[in-house]
């Protein structure tokens, strides 16, 4: 257990307004509010005793009265296979939760969580079979980010909100840590280098496009049609492809930037040639991308197609008048893939 981590209130995850609050109830002076900012975010300190600028006196106190982290790293598990690694971290109320770092040439990618668990039922996710538990706070959010940034070699390039959980279904909390991460005067990561993927949640969706933010928007489409997405997606009943397409183009007309849809790859679901046409079909003259994901397994009814078959379905996508990548995920040894996040630990 980190040295300043226990059930004290943690200060990972709260912003300046906040740190002013905590600074007066401390009867600080307000500098210190940005000292304080700095030392938990720029700075990234593990104990208050790293405070050099504040008095001795001042640092005892916070000892006493609050922790910097929210989270307790538990156990870092690395790929034999290719430069990934899961961390499984602990909360202050029992439960767990997985960051994936991924390293691919000059891109090391973290991938962190918005929930613990998942409300929705995709019936491929394995992150679904752990139900809801709760909502991750700000803090526990921005935490991953900051421990796993210690641990790891070389500077992380990319953030996506592709963990356990719908970011979409924790709205406030993921856009407020998405604004910390960004914030310059602290971790100062680039709006457009974080990514928020949902499931389609339309009304958050339009209020994501309203509110206007910055942050990459990426959409899990697994399906070309209403009725292929509701094969293995029931939240597709609540927010109908139709609506959704409308919510997105709304949101690439009023944004600088694409959308990017993930599409996974299921055998005999999902990966027809005929499937391929009409996908380049529902998206041909959209501002978009497409990210392709072979399955990865979960030991349930789905699967990964054979590899000529995802072979065949790229080169039919290769015709689209949209940029097409392909997503082999990475660390699927140690079930860090896509989809294949589930904490199977037993909580206290
Ligand atoms: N709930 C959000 C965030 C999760 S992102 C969302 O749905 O976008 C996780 C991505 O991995 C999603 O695109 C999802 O469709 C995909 N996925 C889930 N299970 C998978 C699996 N077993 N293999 C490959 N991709 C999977």
């Amino acid at each position: 257990m980190n040295s300043e981590t226990n059930s004290k209130q943690a200060l990972i995850g709260l912003n300046q307004t906040e740190l002013e609050c905590i600074c007066s109830h401390l009867q600080e002076p307000s500098f210190r509010t940005e000292q304080l900012f700095t030392w938990l975010y720029k700075s990234s300190v593990n104990s208050f005793h790293e405070m050099r600028n504040f008095p001795n006196e001042l640092r005892q106190r916070l000892h006493e009265q609050y922790c910097i982290h929210p989270l307790e790293l538990i156990r870092v598990t690395g790929s034999t296979t290719e430069s990934t690694r899961k961390f499984l971290f602990g909360l202050q109320t029992g439960e767990m939760v997985e960051s994936v770092l991924m390293r691919e040439k000059n891109r090391v990618t973290i991938c962190i969580s918005s929930q613990v668990g998942c409300v929705l039922d995709c019936l491929f996710c394995a992150t679904a079979s752990m139900g809801f538990q709760k909502n991750l706070s700000v803090g526990e959010i921005v935490d991953q980010f900051l421990q796993v940034r210690r641990e790891s070699q070389s500077a992380i390039t990319n953030i996506v909100f592709m963990g356990m959980g719908e970011p979409f279904l924790n709205y406030d909390k993921v856009i407020a840590a998405a604004d910390l991460l960004n914030n310059e005067n602290g971790i100062k990561f680039g709006a457009q280098r974080i990514t928020i993927s949902t499931v389609g949640i339309i009304p958050k969706i339009i209020r994501y496009t309203d509110e206007k933010h910055r942050y990459k928007l990426a959409v899990s489409l697994n399906g070309f049609s209403q009725e292929s997405r509701l094969k293995t997606m029931s939240i597709a009943r609540k927010y109908p492809l139709p609506e959704l397409m409308n919510a997105i183009d709304d949101y690439t007309s009023n944004s600088r930037h694409p959308v990017t849809f993930e599409y996974v790859l299921m055998e005999g679901i999902t990966d027809s040639i005929d499937d391929a046409y009409k996908l380049i079909k529902l998206l041909s003259g959209k501002r978009c991308k497409v990210n392709i994901i072979p399955y990865n397994e979960i030991g349930g009814d789905y699967h990964r197609p054979p590899e000529k078959v995802i072979k065949a379905f790229i080169a039919v996508m290769k015709s689209a008048p949209f940029p097409v990548t392909i997503r082999w995920s990475k660390g699927t040894d140690i079930s860090a893939g896509c989809g294949q996040l589930a904490v199977l630990e037993k909580t206290p």
